[in-house]
């Protein structure tokens, strides 16, 4: 009996040296730490031999702390990196005896490359309307130097849209982005091409993981400029008001069409009325192209009986309502027709490329910018490199009907 009392005084004078020696500082991962670009919450347990406090000089990258008796928790915030560089921060954690330096390194984004084929039906007939490469050049100019920012209103997106040099098989083509498609009908319903794949799109189209595709056709609905299939998002990465699938990481949708169409009437075409001559193609792509990438229109009342777009940072409007405002009013300059009274009674000015005319449609808000970076990293028959997604539940794969925007 002595003897084990003997050896449970020693175990005790063993741990509770043990627990004295103690008087550092101890990171759960250790001293370093590397994170993506995005925005983000990290929680690291944290052992400290007295109490501690923390200085995190680095704007983007904050510190926070939490204890409680199970122990204590050190929280970094890290602002989304909306440059393609690296970029280093550091958080000091000092008690008592010792101070320690976490160094957090945050990726850069991807700069996406994402090559574009015009699709475009010729009935080879003298009055069907010709759409030359130069044209398609210019109206590409204008879209990425829209998506970069340039305009330095606007948010930079960080991709290029590329026009493609080469089929899938690798032949190259004759004019770079433009497939010409030899064909009697040349006209469509693109509510129907797109969504039930009524006239073979599917046939026409190459595959959206690598390129992004663009039908040029004459519309049926003939005021209609262009009009696009929404993406995408896995179920374990799902964004608000986009259609799920996580089949289309391996598979192609075979009853839908994933594409962007352009009303071919318009081209070269200026869209005139009271308020001055606007290109219509270079906007409309601008427009669409942001459909495909994940983003809804800025006002209530359109298509789909939309409510939102999933952004807080662009004031929400009635559609309908402005509409029937602008026919009662016979003379407006431009400037007062881009005026906007959002749900509360304030009026604002119209800039965002999410809403109809008449606005500027020189925006993309920062809200805005993440979802399309969210389709970009995340979003199956999406051009470019795809972060891997844990499927949750497999059992349960969901496979939503798709979605268009016009
Ligand atoms: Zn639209």
């Amino acid at each position: 009996m002595q003897k084990y009392i003997l050896i449970y005084l020693l175990f005790l004078l063993v741990t509770s040296c043990e627990k004295d020696k103690f008087e550092g500082i101890e990171l759960s991962i250790g001293n370093e730490i590397q994170v993506s670009s995005e925005q983000q919450t990290i929680r690291i347990a944290l052992r400290s031999g007295s109490d501690w406090s923390f200085a995190s000089p680095t704007s983007w990258c904050r510190a926070s702390k939490i204890s409680t008796p199970q122990g204590d928790t050190l929280v970094i915030n890290t602002q989304v990196n909306t440059t393609t560089t690296e970029r280093t921060g550091t958080v000091t954690i000092s008690n008592s005896d010792q101070q320690k330096i976490l160094t957090v390194t945050q990726k850069g984004e991807i700069y996406f490359e994402l090559p574009v084929i015009f699709h475009v039906y010729s009935d080879g007939s003298a009055n069907d309307a010709k759409v030359t490469a130069a044209y398609i050049q210019e109206c590409m100019d204008y879209v990425n130097n829209f998506y970069r920012g340039n305009n330095g209103k606007s948010e930079n997106l960080n991709l290029q849209f590329t026009l493609a040099t080469t089929t899938p098989e690798g032949t190259p083509l004759v004019e770079p982005g433009i497939n010409t498609i030899q064909s009697s009908s040349t006209s469509f319903n693109v509510d129907n091409y797109l969504r039930y794949n009524t006239y073979n799109g599917t046939q026409i189209i190459w595959d959206p993981n690598k390129y992004i595709n663009i039908i040029i056709c004459s519309f049926t609905e003939e005021n209609v400029t262009g009009i696009a299939m929404t993406p995408y998002t896995p179920q374990g990465k799902s964004l608000p008001g986009l259609r799920r699938n996580d089949t289309y990481y391996t598979s192609l949708p075979t009853n839908s069409v994933q594409a962007v169409m352009i009303n071919k009437t318009f081209v070269n075409k200026l869209e005139t009325g009271a308020y001055g001559p606007q290109p219509v193609w270079p906007t409309t792509l601008a427009h669409e192209l942001g459909h495909y990438l994940g983003l809804f229109h800025v006002f209530s009342g359109g298509d789909n009986g939309q409510t939102t777009d999933y952004c807080e940072d662009t004031p929400d409007y009635d559609r309908p309502a402005y509409d029937t405002w602008l026919a009662s009013v016979p003379r407006l300059t431009f400037a007062q027709a881009a005026q906007r009274q959002d749900r509360n009674g304030n009026t604002f000015t119209s800039y965002n490329i999410m809403d109809y005319n008449y606005g500027y449609r020189d925006r993309i808000t920062p809200n805005q910018r993440a979802r399309i970076r969210h389709v970009l990293d995340y979003s199956p028959l999406i051009p470019g490199p795809k972060i891997a997604v844990e499927n949750s539940s497999r059992a349960t794969i969901i496979t939503e009907e798709p979605l268009i925007l016009k």
